[in-house]
């Protein structure tokens, strides 16, 4: 007579989202709101953020705060702008991108040769296929760490530890 079963099913927010899956991450990363009107929910987003809804904002932050998980560097960026006919700078771009995840509406998961934009800003690990350039997200449980904090500089506290997993496919 064991226990039943115990139901493996994860929290909402802490399921992986694949790239283009469009889910976002429930009440813990503030998108929760009404999102019919996504202009609307946007424009909240950037003021409960900190942030001025600029025009510029508004337009760029429409293709990447849609919800939608994905990772991606500020040329990229500035690719998607001109296809969607949004007439920017690259120096723009990059401000922009600057702006939001100095506000945590964004995060920089930093690889050796560039930056690289992460809609998801929870803590999380990634994996780089080195032969496709495909990021991907890798859920924290997913590693277990040992840290000798005694290598760390006198008086340096852990703030975060991301690790990037490299494949080949
Ligand atoms: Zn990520």
């Amino acid at each position: 007579m064991g226990e039943p079963p115990r139901a493996q099913q994860r929290p909402e927010w802490l399921v992986t989202h694949g790239p283009r899956s469009g889910r976002h991450c429930g009440a813990q990363c503030g998108m929760d709101q009404d999102m019919t009107d996504p202009n609307i929910a946007l424009r909240e987003r950037l003021i409960t953020a900190g942030l001025r809804p600029t025009s510029k904002r508004l337009a760029l932050g429409g293709l990447v705060l849609n919800g939608a998980n994905r990772h991606f560097s500020a040329e990229q960026m500035w690719n998607d702008a001109q296809s969607a006919g949004i007439r920017v700078s690259l120096a723009t771009v990059y401000n922009t991108l600057r702006a939001f995840v100095d506000s945590s509406l964004l995060q920089v998961v930093q690889l050796q040769r560039s930056d690289v934009f992460d809609t998801n800003t929870h803590p999380h690990h990634h994996v780089l296929d080195e032969t496709t350039g495909q990021l991907t997200d890798l859920e924290d449980a997913a590693v277990t760490l040992t840290l000798d904090e005694g290598f760390l500089p006198p008086g340096a506290t852990v703030q975060d530890v991301d690790i990037v997993v490299r494949v080949r496919s």
